[in-house]
């Protein structure tokens, strides 16, 4: 079959791999698709320091079940399904708290196991143990279902600071995780969603989609000035900054209501992880600053609901499908902000 591997740091090749066989406990599904995420362009650029080389990336996963290992059950050939990307040990504290997110074993699709960016994969017996294969419910097609692991991820994030009715929400970061953000914050019933970001094109792109209730490109107007007199004077009462950028974490932190939650969803390039940090205003506006690190398979089947229901819409957020060849093409559109959501279809695109 054919995969994409990821060899070295910038070197990511299709080629022919044997076809997995699935052992007990485990299932091989054809992958019918598989978005493309800002993770891999850094593992692309970078590599990971969870990940061996070589190996199949790719972990926003849907298929079709081909064949089960001896002892699988619970799922049959031709079930349609979508599959978790972080692989919670279920043994640890945090699993046993329900805070699969921040299991210190966590392991996932992609790194330690062979992903989706392949004709065929194998489901480990680790993401069953997690409960963590879902049925696509209905006629959902599998590139939606795909989307429903990102959204797990900004679902979690909004969980950790209890997004809810009444809150206006300042999304810093235009592309496919702040347009999620977005549509996330107006399904669990924020009155007022923003949607900011240095590049103008991207903006323009993704608020175009989610028409936020103010779309304010950063490199030309002035956002403090903006969502000050889009809050009453007050601030938004909720910040997710969904961008690898110090500055912009500093700036949520300045520009926070009174009583203000801020999410540091996208994290910040190893080699400049440090912010400065007003202490005192964190101290004297009782700000809350939270962290995000993916998501529950909990959250994963609640995501899927979420878009199988309608309550976020994510088929219009899939601006480019390509095939498998094109992986490369898919992470430079990912990058470059010229696409909302890539998905890549192994089997060829129509
Ligand atoms: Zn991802
Ligand atoms: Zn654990």
């Amino acid at each position: 079959m054919k995969a994409a591997v990821f060899k070295a740091p910038g070197q990511l090749v299709i080629e022919e791999v044997d076809s997995p066989e699935p052992q007990a406990g485990e299932l091989k599904i054809r992958v019918m698709a598989c978005a493309t995420c800002g993770t891999d362009a850094k593992i692309f650029q970078h590599g990971h320091p969870r990940l061996t080389p070589p190996q199949i990336i790719g972990h926003e996963i849907a298929g079709v079940v081909i064949a089960r290992g001896a002892g699988v059950v619970d799922f049959n050939e031709g079930d349609r399904v979508q599959i978790i990307a972080a692989v919670p040990c279920e043994e640890c504290w945090a699993c046993k708290a329900g805070k699969q997110g921040i299991c210190p074993n966590q392991t996932s699709m992609g790194y330690q196991y062979p992903g989706g960016f392949a004709e065929e994969m194998i489901v480990p017996s680790a993401v069953l143990k997690a409960n963590g294969v879902n049925l696509i419910p209905g006629t959902l097609s599998f590139e939606e279902a795909a989307v429903a692991e990102p959204l797990a991820c900004v679902l979690n994030a909004q969980r950790v600071i209890s997004v809810g009715p009444g809150d206006t929400v300042l999304v810093m970061g235009a592309g496919p995780i702040g347009c999620l953000h977005v549509r996330l914050a107006r399904a669990l019933g924020a009155r007022k969603v923003f949607l900011a970001d240095i590049n103008g094109s991207r903006l323009q792109l993704s608020a175009a989609a989610v028409a936020p209730d103010r779309a304010i490109d950063m490199s030309t107007e002035d956002l403090d000035a903006i969502v000050r007199h889009e809050t009453d004077g007050v601030g938004p009462s909720v910040i997710i900054t969904a961008a690898p950028s110090g500055q912009a974490q500093e700036q949520a932190i300045a520009l926070a209501a009174p009583g203000g939650r801020i999410s540091f969803f996208g994290g910040l390039p190893k080699d400049k992880p440090m912010i400065a940090v007003d202490s005192n205003v964190v101290h004297y506006r009782e700000l809350i600053l939270a962290g995000a690190n993916g998501s529950s398979p909990a959250q994963n089947k609640e995501a899927l609901a979420l878009i199988a229901e309608g309550k976020v819409p994510v088929k219009d957020l899939i601006t480019h499908r390509l095939p498998l060849d094109d992986v490369a093409g898919a992470i430079d559109a990912v990058t470059s902000g010229t696409a909302i959501k890539v998905v890549i279809i192994p089997g060829g695109v129509d």
